[in-house]
């Protein structure tokens, strides 16, 4: 067997920037990709973008571009360059020695003297199949309100966040300046978030908090309707009309597959990088992308992160192999 120099894990802007910069660096990398999954929600290599329809704010487009068309044009630039590709998901990882061994969901144990995780993370959903039905088909229901609240369809329209975190309260903030109302459902009395964000939702003219509420099932064929909704107290039903609906209830790390491997997550499962770097702690791994911040989560901010774990493996290998 032979061993690779590096290994990139995940096929999102992380996997696919950090491809192309090794690629370029003529360090030869190989991409495993992931295989597509559905439970509970849908997974699919390429990450989080082949969920979402229009990509407005990734600079370089000023048309727009959808997202699963920008994953194609990144492997595209990968391939271009002669980044080989796996479609298969890493199962678990020995780094206690070198070359590293990473064990694939074919079977096949593949070596590496470095390897970068790009796996990213997923958003959290409800599970109501209607959500993902218009989750996955461009029908208004999202999990990122700075990706998608800005779009023509969402504006002065009625829309919903659900959940009583600090991404909820940033979500429901940020869409207070397109939407006619921004309502909250949030299923107990008080939000978890801290108080000033909290404070950006409750002062803000056209926001409502529905309290001790929980979406019991999302309204419409094609394009959402409105949210039928269950008090978590008395048990009542209600329905709430509404244009777009934007669910913030966390998202959960990529990482499973790195339990018992040694590299450092933090309280929540992140990946935990060294500095400024994209140096996890164990030599010659590194990580990039949402993986590795539970902070920004954006397409442009993981693409960067890619790009500075190939241009760390590139030095880490040159002193190192
Ligand atoms: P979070 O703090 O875990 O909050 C998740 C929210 O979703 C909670 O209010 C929770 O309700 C609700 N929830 C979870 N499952 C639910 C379900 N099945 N149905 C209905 N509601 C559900 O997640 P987050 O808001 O994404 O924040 C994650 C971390 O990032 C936090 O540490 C946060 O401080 C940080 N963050 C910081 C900023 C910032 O400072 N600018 C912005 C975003 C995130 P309960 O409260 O009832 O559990």
């Amino acid at each position: 067997m032979s061993t690779e120099r590096v290994v990139i894990i995940g096929s999102g802007p992380a996997g696919w920037t950090a491809a192309i910069y090794a690629a370029r660096a003529n360090l030869d990398p190989l991409c495993l990709i992931g295989v597509p999954r559905s439970n509970p929600a849908p997974v699919l290599p390429g990450g989080q973008l082949m969920l979402t329809t229009e990509v407005e704010n990734y600079p370089g487009f000023p048309e727009g571009i959808t997202g699963p068309d920008m994953m194609e044009a990144f492997q595209k630039q990968a391939e271009r360059f002669g980044t080989r590709i796996n479609r298969v998901e890493v199962t678990s990882c020995d780094f206690s020695s070198r070359p590293f061994k990473l064990t694939c969901s074919d079977g096949e144990v593949v070596e590496a003297q470095s390897v970068i995780i790009a796996t990213g993370a997923t958003a959290n959903w409800l599970g109501l199949d209607n959500e993902l039905r218009l989750a996955t088909s461009g029908g208004g229901v999202s999990a990122c309100a700075v990706c998608d609240g800005a779009l023509p369809v969402f504006r002065d329209k009625p829309l919903a966040v659900i959940g009583g975190g600090d991404s909820a309260m940033e979500e429901a903030a940020y869409l207070t300046k397109f939407a006619s109302t921004v309502h909250v459902i949030h299923r107990r009395d008080a939000f978890r978030a801290s108080k000033v964000m909290q404070a950006r939702v409750l002062e803000a003219d056209n926001a409502q908090v529905h309290w001790n509420k929980q979406v019991v099932d999302v309204l419409g064929d094609e394009f959402i309707t409105g949210i039928e909704m269950e008090d978590t107290v008395t048990g009542e039903r209600s329905t709430l009309d509404l244009s777009g609906l934007f669910v913030a209830i966390g998202h959960t790390p990529a990482t499973g597959f790195l339990e018992g491997s040694g590299i450092a997550l933090d309280d929540e499962g992140y990946v935990v990088l060294q500095g400024q770097s994209s140096c996890t702690n164990v030599e010659g791994v590194f990580a990039a992308g949402d993986v590795a911040d539970s902070t920004y989560r954006q397409a442009i901010t993981a693409a960067g992160m890619g790009c500075k774990a190939a241009l760390d493996a590139e030095r880490w290998l040159a002193e190192h192999a």
